[in-house]
């Protein structure tokens, strides 16, 4: 073999497990396996996982941060203005180079799956043409996968249905959407259909914005839902943000989320970006505007979470964090219970991967051999602290490595270490 993994602990809760690994395929995943590998690596009992995924992500944008001027009200609509007075701006190559260097922050994340949406309402289709030679360019170590998206309207902005057919003919391969985002309700919703007919027409996943704002009325989620299962699609749709749902009267989303799950029609929160541009137009008490994440899961619905943004005209921080993302997520959505925090890891892992249709994720043998080994025992304390990635491997070759992170300290009668990784019930 070319590389061990000695006792490493795993997502399901597996310990002292030794990973195999043979070019780009991991061969073996078993305790005390009798081999031999021309690199071995001790995990001493930390957490070999397979890598993170972000579900919804705005690459063209990323790192567009403090261009021309800042988000003064925080809202999602000053910001579809303010990146509308930059896209004239844009050059190909500086979108290009924003995208690589993102993709560079991803990777030593632990994070190589993106699905990226990419804005279609300019007739030049510069973000597209870049962030499809950034496809190109990272594929050897991130999978982007790209979505078409109006980000002006389906129907309100001129030439959006023309351009978007346009980006899936060069290769963008998901159908994207921004209902709530069309000048009516009714509106919204024919797009939501001519959307979806143009999905089956493609054989094309979607994944529309969905519902992204604070209007109790907003309806667009149960559209996509009926639209999924007219055309056959479940499995290949999913709804992103559904914040409306957040303010949604009780007994309509008793009806609405067993529809959702009939339907076989997934789910994406953005807890960061939810949690900042929801709310905006309350005083007090503000509400939180992410999506119903504990209910969508009890109704069988999958859920996954995205970073949405970052350092660009709709949030200001971010840093490809995943788990800084799941970990906003249990705060926001009250996810404390363990089993609730060990579904938010494989909302960051494991169900974005089975929405973006990834093939050979996961640490099994005949897998593809991506992994990220972290500072920490397991799913929960990965989260807790925000764990160190210490090796990402994409592949079977080693793309990332950062040393482990100690403090010293200087205290009388004390260690001259502290150590963060606590188990449950450690100290008695
Ligand atoms: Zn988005």
């Amino acid at each position: 073999m070319d590389l061990i993994f000695r006792k490493a602990n795993l997502p399901d809760g597996r310990t002292g497990i030794d990973v195999g690994i043979e070019q780009d395929r991991i061969v073996a995943v078993e305790s005390g396996l009798r081999a031999h590998a021309a690199q071995e690596i001790d995990a001493e009992g930390r957490l070999l996982s397979p890598p993170f995924v972000d579900a919804h992500f705005h690459l063209d944008a990323a790192l567009s941060l403090g261009l021309l001027r800042m988000n003064r009200s925080g809202t999602l609509l000053e910001g579809i203005a303010l990146w509308g007075e930059l896209k004239p701006h844009l050059s190909q190559e500086a979108v290009v180079a924003r995208a690589l260097a993102y993709c560079d922050m991803a990777v030593a994340q632990g994070l190589l799956a993106i699905r990226s949406h990419v804005d279609v309402c300019d007739d030049r289709l510069l973000a597209v043409e870049a962030l499809l030679e950034v496809k190109r360019r990272v594929a050897p170590y991130l999978d982007l996968q790209l979505v078409a998206f109006p980000q002006d309207g389906f129907y309100r902005s001129p030439n959006a249905e023309g351009n978007l057919l346009r980006a899936l003919d060069l290769g963008v391969e998901v159908v994207g959407g921004i209902p709530h985002y069309e000048r009516t309700m009714a509106e919204g919703s024919t797009s939501v259909r001519r959307l979806c007919e143009i999905a089956a027409e493609r054989g094309l996943l979607v994944d529309m914005h969905c519902d992204e704002s604070d209007d109790p009325y907003s309806r667009h989620i149960e559209q996509l839902a009926a639209e999924a299962k007219r055309l056959g699609l479940a499995g290949r749709v999913t709804g992103s943000h559904l914040t409306s749902m957040h303010s949604m009267d009780n007994y309509y989303v008793s009806k609405l989320l067993p529809l959702i799950a009939e339907a076989g029609v997934a789910a994406i929160a953005n807890p960061l970006i939810n949690i900042t541009l929801q709310g905006r137009h309350d005083t007090y008490p503000k509400r939180r505007g992410m999506t119903r994440v504990p209910e969508l899961m009890v109704a069988g619905v999958r859920v996954a979470f995205g970073h949405d943004c970052v350092m660009d005209p709709w949030y200001a921080l971010g840093s490809a964090d995943m788990l800084e993302v799941a970990h906003m997520a249990i705060h926001v959505g009250h996810l404390t219970a363990l089993d609730a925090i060990e579904a938010c890891y494989d909302a960051i892992t494991t169900n974005g991967a089975e929405i973006l249709h990834l093939d050979g994720y996961g640490i099994f043998p005949g897998a593809r051999a991506d992994a990220v080994l972290l500072q920490a025992a397991d799913p929960f304390e990965a989260i807790r602290l925000k764990a160190t990635r210490l090796i990402v491997m994409r592949a079977g070759k080693i793309v990332a490595r950062t040393s482990e992170k100690f403090t010293a300290l200087n205290l009388s009668h004390r260690p001259e270490t502290v150590t963060l990784n606590f188990r449950p019930g450690s100290i008695a």
